[in-house]
């Protein structure tokens, strides 16, 4: 099935519903049974079935349909953030006792899971520098049950040979998970690499248009039907009916959304990557990239996402050129319509917290949907106070 038949028709059973092109949005917590008999089916088989919303609903089930075929895995399941996807993931899937293996400086939330609550119930953990597979392999212990990655992150961009990651794992019988954001599942399908879980942010790519939070995660009908009979229905970390068709029609888009935003990084980051105040920038598709090879191996495309270290002398230099930007909104995330930076000068002197690790000359940028030669010129112009 074509990509643009998913994102356009699969899951949609139009008779249905009159006919409408749009989806319904099913805004209701409970479903009514005929008989005494229904109803007792409907017990023996909750996510099979219409019962409760916080279980199975209608609108949600389309979407769930669609991000299950773009991954080409068995089926998929849609909770309400990309951080409560990936940590359900880990913690139906171990128990006290167990080590879980962790590519090092993971999305902030995962490493909180990782530092802050799995000790709390007796599972030891390890980072290791997940590019070299001998690091994973020298990991292993006789009690290490899951492996979590995440290929490329989402700012420094390294990456893991994920093919490589899942012969090993199931050679030792641990069950592997991978935070696939940054490519979507447009541009790499772990699951098709031997991975057993993959999971995204929806709030980015999936939803595209950042006015929704929410997450997925895609597996075996057997790994998702876990997942839900235990951790999800007792944390209960549902998307409302009208959250999900909001992601349905963003998701329309998605192919071509994907390739602009994809176009106009890539011809910004080569642009950079030759600039005399550039020290250098990270984008896979680099040739100047570490791992290119490896990432054009397994990933077809990048995206919106690189980063740049840029030559100045002060922090000081770092605040005039990101205050010069006039075109990029200084916030978090990415994924969506709108161009945005967020300079790691930002993460030093926050009250309260710890000076981060990365060099405040590291600044992100994402790509949107604007004209790719006006977002270049508000970065040259801003250049010029540095
Ligand atoms: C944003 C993000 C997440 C978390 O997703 P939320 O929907 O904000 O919970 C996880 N991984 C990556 C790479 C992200 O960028």
């Amino acid at each position: 099935m074509t990509t643009s038949e998913i994102l356009t028709h699969l899951g949609e059973d139009r008779e249905k519903y009159f006919n409408a092109i749009a989806p319904p949005i099913i805004q209701t917590s409970n479903f009514a049974f005929d008989s005494l008999d229904d109803f007792r089916r409907g017990f023996s088989d909750e996510w099979g079935t219409h019962l409760y919303s916080r279980g199975n609903n209608p609108t949600v089930q389309i979407l769930r349909k669609k991000v299950a075929a773009l991954e080409a895995a068995e089926d998929a399941l849609v909770v309400g953030s990309g951080a409560g996807a990936m940590n359900l993931a880990i913690l139906a899937n171990v128990k006290a006792g167990d080590h879980v293996i962790c590519m090092k400086n993971p999305y902030s939330w995962i490493s909180k899971m990782m530092t802050n609550f799995l000790p709390k119930f007796g599972v030891e953990h390890t980072f290791v520098d997940a590019t070299k597979i001998e690091n994973i392999e020298n990991a292993i212990r006789p009690n290490t049950t899951f492996l979590m990655l995440e290929s490329p992150n989402s700012l420094t961009f390294e990456i893991q040979d994920l093919k490589a990651c899942a012969a090993l794992a199931k050679k030792h019988g641990i069950t592997t998970c991978i935070d696939n954001s940054y490519c979507s599942p447009l541009y790499q399908q772990p699951i098709e690499l031997g991975i057993d879980i993959s999971c995204h942010t929806a709030t980015k790519y999936l939803n595209g248009h950042s006015d929704v939070v929410a997450g997925v995660i895609c597996g075996t009908k057997k790994m998702i039907r876990k997942i839900v009979e235990l951790e999800y229905m007792t944390f209960g970390p549902t998307i409302s009916p009208n959250d999900a068709a909001m992601i349905i029609r963003g998701m329309r888009t998605l192919e071509l959304r994907l390739q602009r935003t994809s176009e106009s990084a890539l011809k910004i980051a080569e642009w950079l990557d030759t600039h005399p105040k550039v020290e250098k920038v990270l984008h896979p598709f680099l040739p100047s990239f570490s791992q290119h090879k490896l990432a054009k191996q397994q990933m077809k495309g990048c995206g919106g996402l690189f980063s740049v270290y840029f030559k100045a002398d002060s922090k000081e230099k770092m605040e005039t050129f990101v205050s010069k930007l006039e075109r990029f909104l200084l916030a978090v995330s990415w994924g969506g319509h709108e161009s945005l930076v967020l300079p790691m000068v930002t993460f030093y002197g926050i009250p309260g917290k710890e000076d981060t690790t990365h060099p405040w000359n590291l600044v992100r940028f994402y790509i949107g949907l604007e004209d790719a030669e006006w977002l270049r010129e508000d970065i040259e112009n801003a250049l010029l106070e540095i």
